[in-house]
């Protein structure tokens, strides 16, 4: 049984219900500060709000400046200055917000083509797709890929983009345990088989469906063994990177850059530009067969409004810029940053004593809370001491695995992150939330 969300639920109105019915807790207890898109201080939430990207999760009134963990902005290439915003500003001046159109009608801008190859040529496959949004890139595509008749093997934690998108396929689901390469194989064998011989399978295709990066986690997909596991079991494979392309890998270029495999072993590689390239919209990235075959089938693409130029223009100087092709080491410096923090962060939490799931070189940084009633009280301290957190709970992780999760970003500092820790620590203490440092570094 898939689960209805990997997390995001916990920010929705049903987490707002669900706390104020059952445990009579202010709504804003629940959530952090506004903060802005932009990690670091922020100055005035107002005046930013008129002028830059703003994400809020409840604005309670009242105006603070606050270190913010809680943006997926990992390469902080979302800032509102800097090259990213000089040649999105250039570009309105010559094709407009709009490209009025579908990508099969009028809609195809000689931006599209040059941003698609420049993707496919970053993933290391043979073609892309862009499509306007990043959900919709997954609900939109996977029955493109699977129907009635296939099989499609999800890992229990996948996305709703990659639920909601399997299930609209029509396809057999079977769901494995989170990163479970064991479990993974009992299912295929058990699916495959299905009291059919080995050779004579009941099956269309089989489609593994997994993420390159956990983001409610921090988890990074184990894709060597399950490259293997293709081999074996000859199984199409679609990897999902949101959260892992421009944010682990030495080149920024995801799971197969992290793991040094050659990107050819995966089929489908998707990812979303709303997290490290600071923009909007997703991408699938193929072989040129199959993504001709999308071009026609994916129903956001041939339906819905192609990709805005000005989106386009940020993705294509944010990834040319992660790429060195701008001449000034600036993108591989944010990447060696984002290493850095990441590792700074999480580690130094670690030897306070705290539980944090996930791997070491993960940029989303998920500090156990346990005790549900930990939750509000954890966002509150927090933001009393200006620091601005993302906190999840049930129905987005068990009762019992409540937790704050942290999203660092290269434009965090060391003094931002200095802070945090003296933060968090001080609210740890509080909230007698640290194991004793021994017990946790064994962990
Ligand atoms: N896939 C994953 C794994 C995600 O975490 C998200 C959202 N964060 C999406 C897809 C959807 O992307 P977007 O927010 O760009 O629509």
């Amino acid at each position: 049984h898939l689960m209805p969300s990997n997390g995001y639920a916990a920010l929705t109105s049903d987490w707002d219900s669900f706390w104020t019915r059952n445990l009579k807790m202010r709504i804003e207890d629940c959530f952090s500060v506004p903060t802005t898109l932009v990690p670091g201080r922020t100055i005035n939430m107002l005046e930013r709000v008129t002028k830059d990207y703003c994400r809020t999760f409840q604005f309670t009134g009242r105006l603070k400046e606050a270190v913010n963990l809680s943006s997926y902005n990992y390469l902080g290439f979302a800032q509102s200055t800097g090259p990213c915003a000089d040649a999105v500003e250039e570009i309105v001046h010559t094709y407009g917000l709009s490209s009025c159109g579908t990508r099969l009608e009028a809609g195809s801008l000689d931006l599209h083509s040059k941003t698609e190859e420049l993707v496919a040529e970053f993933m290391g496959k043979e073609s892309a797709l862009l499509v306007s949004m990043g959900y919709a890139t997954n609900s939109t595509t996977i029955a493109g890929l699977a129907s009635k008749g296939s099989l499609i093997i999800s890992d229990e934690l996948n996305h709703n983009s990659l639920v909601f998108g399997s299930r609209l396929s029509g396809a057999f689901i079977r769901v494995f345990k989170h990163n479970d390469v064991k479990d993974l194989e009992s299912v295929l064998r058990d699916a495959i088989s299905q009291g059919q011989p080995r050779t004579h399978r009941p099956w269309k295709n089989i489609l593994l469906i997994v993420e390159g990066l956990y983001s409610m986690e921090g988890s990074i997909v184990k894709l060597p063994e399950i490259v293997a596991l293709k081999k074996k079991y000859k199984f199409n494979l679609y990897v999902d990177e949101a959260h892992s392309v421009g944010a682990i890998g030495p080149r920024g270029r995801g799971v197969c850059d992290y793991y040094g495999i050659d990107p050819k072993e995966v089929d489908i590689l998707m990812g979303t530009f709303t997290k490290s390239f600071g923009a909007a919209g997703g991408y699938i990235c193929a072989s040129k067969e199959i993504i001709d075959h999308l071009r026609l089938v994916n129903h956001s693409s041939v339906y819905g409004e192609s990709m805005s130029p000005i989106v386009l223009q940020q993705i294509y100087t944010s990834m040319w810029s992660i790429m060195g092709r701008d001449g000034t080491g600036a993108g591989q410096e944010r990447l060696s940053r984002l290493a850095w923090n990441a590792r700074y962060l999480g580690s130094n939490l670690r030897k306070m004593g705290f539980i944090i799931y996930g791997d070491r070189d993960s940029p989303v940084i998920p500090l156990l809370l346990f005790n549900p009633a930990k939750i509000p009280a954890f966002s509150r301290e927090c933001r009393k001491r200006d620091l601005a957190v993302v906190v999840v709970g049930f129905p987005a992780t068990s009762i019992v695995a409540s937790r704050a999760r942290f999203c660092v970003s290269a434009s965090h500092t060391k003094e931002d992150l200095d802070f945090v820790l003296s933060v968090v620590s001080e609210v740890g203490d509080i909230l007698g939330l640290k194991m004793s440092s021994r017990r946790a570094l064994e962990m």
